[in-house]
């Protein structure tokens, strides 16, 4: 069997000319959507993210403005703001860059973002709609790996859904939403690091969504643990948390995770470096892409899957807020 894959860039592309369309409307009406991001402190890491934001928010008409607070900011400041902006009618949605320093309870804050500008789906408001099968916005990377699920197959009565990992923004979320139907919903078997036999359930699945990010934790444990104590890289064994033969054939294989680790490694081990004199790195998922390629019935590739469509989903949110605002 050879898979097909499942082109989440392609979906993404679909959905970004429907949200132009939508968010150029709400311009004409003049709600223009906006989507505010709040960054506490530097961090390098945010800062390609809140870049790739604003060029995201440019391409579809969504107007994109970046808050920066200093790292000294309390709780009490930054849930100021947040209130500010709540009561802001030309403010559509607001995101938090994570991590925030470490004054401040990350939940708390989420939570005080006013549900219908809670874009990422994050606050206890929409979690609560989510587990009640309502509206709201819920969070995107769960949104897209089941709405790449729904476009594969439509029947999932009966069926059994494993999801490894069990995250708040990730595997949780995706257990909830195949949850949803009455009578069409999957068995679902949520997996996480401390089950003792993964394959034993992974094997069973019809329906695989793998969210660990294992490769990379492993890669930046050992990186971090050299730096550390001066002695010598010991590498370790980068392989996928799952290889072919924990697939059930023709099962429909959703990748969520995003792993950045090395390219390869020189005969010392030292990883490659490019030519930049940077590590050379490349972006892998927690499947054996190539084995699954054999054996599953369909698969997200990694990178070009569920990433360009969780991009997607919160600036869709971004335009079903501003929507509800001007109603
Ligand atoms: P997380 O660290 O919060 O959670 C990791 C989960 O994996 C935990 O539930 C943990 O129990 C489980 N896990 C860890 N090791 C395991 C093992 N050996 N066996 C089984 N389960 C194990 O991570 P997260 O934020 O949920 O992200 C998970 C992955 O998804 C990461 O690779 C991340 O980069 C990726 N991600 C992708 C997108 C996207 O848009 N595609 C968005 C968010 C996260």
């Amino acid at each position: 069997m050879t898979a097909s894959i499942i082109d989440g860039k392609k979906i993404a592309a679909e959905l970004a000319e429907q949200i132009t369309r939508d968010a150029a409307e709400l311009k004409a009406a003049g709600a223009a959507p906006r989507l505010v991001a709040i960054q506490v402190g530097e961090n390098p890491a945010s800062k390609i993210y809140t870049n790739m934001q604003a060029r995201q928010c440019e391409s579809v008409g969504i107007e994109y403005d970046l808050r920066n607070l200093s790292d000294e900011t309390t709780q009490d400041q930054l849930l100021a703001e947040i209130e500010t902006l709540n009561s802001d009618p030309s403010v559509s949605g607001m995101i938090l860059q994570m991590p925030l320093p470490d004054q401040i309870d990350s939940r708390a804050v989420q939570t005080a973002i006013a549900p219908g500008k809670d874009v990422e789906g994050m606050g206890a408001t929409n979690m609560g709609h989510l587990f009640y099968g309502g509206k709201g916005c819920a969070p995107c990377t769960a949104v897209a790996a089941v709405e790449l699920l729904k476009r594969t197959c439509d029947d999932l009565g009966g069926k059994e859904a494993v999801i490894v990992g069990h995250s708040e923004i990730v595997g949780k979320p995706i257990a909830m939403m195949l949850l949803q139907s009455l009578r069409e919903s999957p068995t679902v078997t949520v997996c996480h690091v401390a089950t003792q036999d993964l394959a034993f359930h992974t094997r069973r699945a019809d329906v695989l969504f793998v969210a660990a990010g294992v490769s990379q934790a492993k890669w930046r444990g050992a990186s971090a643990r050299a730096k550390k104590t001066g002695e010598p890289l010991v590498v370790p064994d980068l392989s996928p948390l799952i290889s072919a033969d924990m697939i059930k054939p023709g099962a429909i294989v959703i990748d969520v995770a995003i792993n950045r680790i090395p390219k390869g490694f020189d005969e010392n081990g030292q990883p490659l470096k490019n030519d930049k004199g940077r590590i050379a790195t490349k972006t892998v998922g927690d499947v054996d892409f190539d084995g699954a390629m054999e054996i599953a019935s369909a698969i997200t590739p990694v990178p070009g899957g569920v990433g360009p469509l969780t991009v997607m989903m919160l600036l869709k949110n971004t335009v079903t807020c501003a929507q509800a605002i001007s109603s």
